[in-house]
């Protein structure tokens, strides 16, 4: 992935960071964690945690990937509503992956509570509905999770939306307070300094260039483990071709604006907002009172000449007031989707991985590293509720999976201007 693509918001505001030196020699672990993001990370502290002996391989820096550059959106549960969830699985799954999918949400406040992890978390995230239709539609899904699950969320009528919201022209939406936003590579960061004290071996430009057995080998070295947890989201592929084929990698672009004088009128009650258009726009404010704006996406890797103005013509839709406002940072990153936009876990011999969270990561990964955890020291059930779920390759081999899954996804774009 091209650098230019790192030159982030969050690079700039990032905590401070000793660099971890590269692996090198022959060492044994009982588990070695391949990606440095939220879900290896996670994985590698709950392991330690555990009393394991963990190494952990990133090919960059800790936090290079999505975990490092996201809208640092917390969503809670997964893409589906549970309403689909439950439709599709029953309730006794349904009830099972909701108690993970939305317990993910206290997950991540115990970890930045425990951890004293500072990444400026805020409370409150509204959904808003692009299209009438959207709004009815968001309208029964929040009042079927009230009901059968128990999950509070308020909905919010359009004429007031004006709360959370000046902007945008929405038919409504749904406010959780549940949710909210963070600054996702210092979270990445919190978490890789608690995995550090308690005693995770982190090596950084230390790409695992092969998995053979119970063994991960780098350029200059070869780690033996017990088990090897497989957290490489975007770069499955490169260890294992047929993992790799169960996502597809959709580029995504971030904007961060100069310092909005005013930002509260726009977002008052500073919430993070996702709408409802099938390629959505994301923003909220951040820390420091940017505008951190996430619009358009591309199903080619390389990106836009100029990030800033792909995204600025997303954001003139929302906030036409912000026209010529200074945009200071401008970046972007590969979010890992899934056909069908669950999560993919699973098990292969000693080999456990998980990946392709679909937009839908920043809360559901923390989780999930542990779950990866408890895998490792034999306790399956939890990990078997995601394991579980079901998953099929794109379409189409290494070839011409890209190209189908582009075709689709430029149809439900296009549903969304008709
Ligand atoms: C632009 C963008 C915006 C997003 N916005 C949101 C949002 O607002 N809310 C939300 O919930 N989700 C969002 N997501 C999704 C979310 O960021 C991801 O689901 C989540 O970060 C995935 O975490 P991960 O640890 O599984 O993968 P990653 O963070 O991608 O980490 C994988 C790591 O593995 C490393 N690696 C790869 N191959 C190797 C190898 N061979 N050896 C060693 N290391 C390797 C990589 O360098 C990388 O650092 C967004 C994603 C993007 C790209």
């Amino acid at each position: 992935m091209p650098d230019q693509l790192a030159n982030s918001y969050y690079r700039a505001t990032a905590n401070v960071w000793e660099r971890r030196l590269a692996f090198s020699g022959d060492e044994s672990f009982d588990v070695a964690v391949i990606g440095g993001g939220f879900t290896g990370l996670s994985a590698a502290l709950a392991c330690a945690e555990k009393g394991l002996k963990v190494a952990l391989f990133e090919a960059h820096s800790i936090g290079f990937g999505a975990s490092g550059r996201n809208g640092g959106q917390l969503i809670p549960g997964l893409r589906w509503s549970m309403r689909e969830i439950d439709e599709e699985f029953g309730r006794e799954r349904a009830q099972a992956i909701y108690d993970l999918a939305y317990g993910a949400v206290e997950r991540v406040k115990s970890r930045i509570a425990k951890d004293g992890i500072q990444c400026d978390l805020k409370a409150g995230h509204l959904e808003a509905a692009f299209k009438p239709d959207h709004y009815r539609a968001m309208q029964r899904d929040a009042e079927y999770l009230a009901k059968e699950f128990g999950w509070e969320s308020e909905i919010v009528d359009p004429k007031d939306m004006g709360r959370h919201i000046n902007g945008g022209g929405y038919h409504g939406g749904i406010y959780d307070r549940q949710g909210g936003h963070f600054h996702p590579l210092n979270y990445t960061l919190g978490l890789a300094k608690a995995a550090l004290d308690a005693g995770v071996v982190i090596f950084e430009h230390s790409p695992v260039l092969k998995i053979a057995g119970n063994q991960a080998c780098t350029a200059n070295g070869i780690a033996t483990a017990q088990s090897i947890l497989l957290a490489a989201d975007n770069w499955m592929g490169d260890l294992d071709r047929a993992l790799g084929g169960y996502t597809v990698p959709i580029m995504n672009y971030n904007i961060a604006t100069a310092p909005l004088p005013d930002a509260d009128s726009l977002l008052p009650s500073d919430a993070a907002v996702a709408d409802s258009r099938f390629v959505l726009n994301y923003f909220r404010l951040s820390a420091d009172k940017r505008l951190i704006f996430g619009g358009g996406e591309k199903y080619v890797q390389s990106p836009p000449a100029d990030i800033a103005a792909f995204v600025r013509k997303h954001i003139v839709d929302v906030f036409p007031s912000l026209a010529e406002t200074p945009i200071d940072y401008a970046w972007g990153g590969a979010v890992g989707v899934t056909m069908n936009r669950l999560p993919h876990m699973g098990r292969k011999g000693n080999v456990f991985f998980a990946h392709g969270f679909s937009g839908h990561g920043a809360l559901v990964t923390t989780l999930a590293g542990e779950l990866l955890a408890e895998a490792v020291t034999g306790t399956m059930e939890r990990f078997d509720v995601f394991a579980n779920l079901p998953q099929q390759p794109f379409p189409g081999g290494r070839l011409f999976a890209r190209p189908l899954a582009t075709l689709g996804l430029l149809w439900y774009a296009l549903r969304d201007r008709l």
